[in-house]
């Protein structure tokens, strides 16, 4: 059934969404004019906006919210020995099989477990091969020439927190930090992932937001707790409906070599629950591992303690920000009946339902949008004005392109909880009205408030549908 049926109305689905993406701009196909390259997107307007504000809220929440904790910027390309120390070149496998009749590829943990004792392809029904091993790092190397022995070889990493922790004593050094303490980074990361379905929920190319708390052994579990609850109230600082949030305990099956205890955040995606964001207790295994493949000391020493030594544990917190992109493009998704509602009919667009994202205005990919009612008559001067002042400290939009009912409909899909529309009124008094992009509310504000006005809205905001 189509999702423009009835049926479908009021509901998110994947197609809704990607569609409503493209179409304003927040995610486009990479290469599209090419065909488009699987497991990579790009990011338009608006979508390069949202991206943005959450890794500068995510940034602003771990760094400078928490006086224990600094930032990093590492290098995507990295020794080649961090990622045997990191067990990736061993460990960061898929188990995959292959169709010999149509060809067709399959992550074995991922297809129904009699397809795989019968060997039978779970689309065609033809022979399975041998599960193999396939290992997800991209492999390149440096230099011009190619060598066959892959001594100049380098990978892309697949993952930002060895960056982190290859970097550990040069961030005590420096930066005078003490355990315990945490590193904060945003950066890219590469897999080369099989199975890139769900728009941009797995892809090659995605973004990682990662911080690394160093702690003493023995207080790990605290600390992990501790994670564990502030990263489950950043969601609900976000506006996130909560019961669309869950935590999930890898079971021993699932646990990393490397992991003492390990939780996900996991959100209830269109296509079911999945993965948001790891927070694990990772031992002392990273630093042990470093300090045995380079040869160095990084030994923590306790000044404050009888320079007591031990290698840190590590506490984990591991979110995808493309991934919390689409999330909060899911979770903000709405499709709501208006017939009749909104205050003076200026809410009339032809058509008695919106389709409105809910962001937090913390995130909102704009935050206000300067409507003048007519063109005419010296409106459209005025709102420029207005949209000129409020530049300083918001990102804006223009338009006085159409019915004002349908400029509404049109922030609503893009997500701006305030517009501003500029009428005759305005002209007289210097009061223009400030709609809400959520209630649908309007009320009249002077102009020169608007500023301080949109200030206490954005902190006030609560979410209430
Ligand atoms: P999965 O089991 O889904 O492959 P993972 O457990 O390997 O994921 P981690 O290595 O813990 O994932 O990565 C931390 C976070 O990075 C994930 O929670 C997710 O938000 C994000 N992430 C991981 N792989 C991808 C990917 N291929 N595309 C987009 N985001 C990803």
């Amino acid at each position: 059934m189509s999702d423009v049926s009835t049926d479908n109305r009021g509901k998110a689905t994947m197609e809704k969404i990607t569609s409503l993406a493209k179409r304003r701009g927040f995610v486009f196909q990479s290469s599209e004019i090419y065909g488009g390259q699987s497991g990579a997107w790009d990011y338009g307007p608006l979508g390069i906006e949202l991206k943005n504000r959450i890794a500068r809220n995510w940034w602003r929440e771990m760094t400078q919210l928490h006086d224990d904790i600094v930032g990093l910027d590492a290098a995507i390309l990295m020794h080649p020995r961090v990622w045997e120390a990191s067990g990736h070149v061993e460990n960061f496998t898929d188990p995959l099989v292959d169709c010999k009749k149509c060809k067709a590829r399959f992550r074995a943990d991922q297809i129904p477990q009699e397809n795989l004792s019968s060997k039978k392809c779970p689309d065609c029904g033809g022979e399975l091969t041998d599960t193999r091993k396939f290992n997800l790092m991209f492999k390149t190397h440096i230099g011009p020439v190619e060598k066959n022995d892959d001594s100049n070889a380098v990978y892309l990493r697949p993952e930002t927190a060895q960056g982190i922790y290859v970097n550990y004593k040069n961030i005590i050094q420096s930066s005078r930090m003490k355990i315990p303490f945490g590193i904060a980074q945003i950066g890219k990361a590469f897999r080369n992932e099989i199975v890139t379905k769900n728009f941009i929920f797995r892809t090659c190319e995605f973004e990682q937001m990662e911080m690394q708390y160093f702690v003493k052994p023995g207080t790990d579990v605290e600390w992990f707790n501790k994670w564990k609850e502030r990263r489950w109230a950043y969601y609900e600082k976000l506006g996130v409906k909560m019961d669309s949030l869950r935590w999930h305990q890898h079971g021993s099956d699932e646990l990393a070599h490397y992991a003492k205890d390990a939780y996900d955040i996991e959100y209830l995606f269109p296509m079911g629950w999945k993965e948001l964001e790891g927070v694990h207790n990772r031992s002392n295994y990273d630093l042990s591992r470093h300090a045995q493949f380079s040869g160095k000391d990084l030994q923590y020493i306790d000044q404050e303690n009888n320079n007591e030594r031990y290698i840190p544990f590590i506490i984990e917190t591991s979110a995808g920000l493309t991934r919390t992109l689409l999330m909060l493009i899911c979770d903000a998704y709405d499709e709501e009946k208006v017939a009749d509602k909104g205050s003076g009919g200026t809410e009339a667009s032809g058509d008695d339902w919106r389709t409105v994202l809910r962001f937090h205005p913390a995130i909102a990919p704009v935050t206000v949008a300067v409507l003048p009612l007519m063109k005419k008559d010296g409106l459209a001067e005025m709102a420029l004005d207005i949209r000129q002042e409020l530049k300083e400290d918001y990102t804006t939009d223009y338009d006085q392109a159409g019915a004002i009912g349908r400029r509404y409909r049109r922030q609503d899909e893009a997500g701006t909880p305030f517009c501003v529309t500029v009428d005759y009124e305005s002209k007289e008094n210097g009061t223009v009205t400030l709609r809400f992009r959520d209630s649908m509310e309007q009320v009249r504000v002077h102009k020169n408030e608007l500023a301080s006005r949109l200030r206490e809205e954005i902190k006030a905001y609560k979410r209430t549908k």
